[in-house]
Parts: structure tokens; C-alpha cells; sequence
């Protein structure tokens, strides 16, 4: 019973996700997420990434736009750290460390993205 019930909640929690994935997909939402982590994933990077307001309306369409759709198809995109200057992938579900040859594969925010994005 105490499984059908936990495959019960996964299940309702990923509609929710897809539900949440939708809207934002739809809308042309702007990235904004709280990350259940709240450093850098770098190890010993003591930068705080928990919640972040990319704002990339302020690079421009060319910028905002690719960008946007890479957030809500889940493909997320890589920055650099503002701290340690390691690349980060970020996306819906979470953050990871990952190394330069992995972020050249990804979009990528702009150098200077942590200027005009709102980090807590
Ligand atoms: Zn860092």
C-alpha cells in the first residue's frame, strides 16, 4: 500500500511539473526559479544561486528568446559562476557543475548575465 501510495504522489507531482512546464511553455514565461540548493554547485564555491531571476528581456529579443524556449523545453541552459567562474547548467528541475566541453553543447547565457539577473 505504502508503494502504490508514493507512485501515486510521484505521479500526481510530475503532472503537476508538466502542468507547471505548460503554462510557462505557452506564456513565454521568463526564467525565474528557487533551487532547492541554495550554493553554487562548484565544490567550495560559497556563492548563494538558490533562487534567481535571470531577467534576459534586458539582452534583447535575440538573446531572450532562444533562451526562453531552451528553459521551458527543458534543455535549460550553461553560465558561468559570478563567484568561481565555473560553468553551471541550469534548468527546470535543478543546477549541476559541468565542465567548458559540456556548456559548449548547451545555450549559453550571456558573459555578464549575473550583472542584470536578481540572485538571493
Ligand atoms: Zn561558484
Amino acid at each position: 500500500m505504502a508503494n502504490a501510495a508514493s507512485t501515486t504522489d510521484a505521479a500526481a507531482l510530475e503532472r503537476m511539473h508538466e502542468l507547471y512546464l505548460e503554462g510557462g511553455r505557452q506564456r513565454g514565461m521568463a526564467p525565474h526559479i528557487v533551487y532547492q540548493d541554495g550554493k553554487c554547485p562548484h565544490e567550495g564555491c560559497q556563492q548563494s544561486l538558490q533562487a534567481i531571476d535571470f531577467r534576459l528581456e534586458a539582452f534583447g529579443r535575440t538573446v531572450h528568446d532562444p533562451l526562453v524556449r531552451a528553459w521551458w523545453a527543458e534543455t535549460g541552459f550553461a553560465g558561468r559562476c559570478p563567484n568561481c567562474g565555473g560553468w553551471i547548467h541550469f534548468t527546470v528541475r535543478g543546477k549541476r557543475a559541468i565542465t567548458e566541453d559540456e556548456a559548449a553543447t548547451l545555450p549559453q547565457l550571456p558573459e555578464n548575465w549575473a550583472d542584470e539577473a536578481v540572485i538571493l
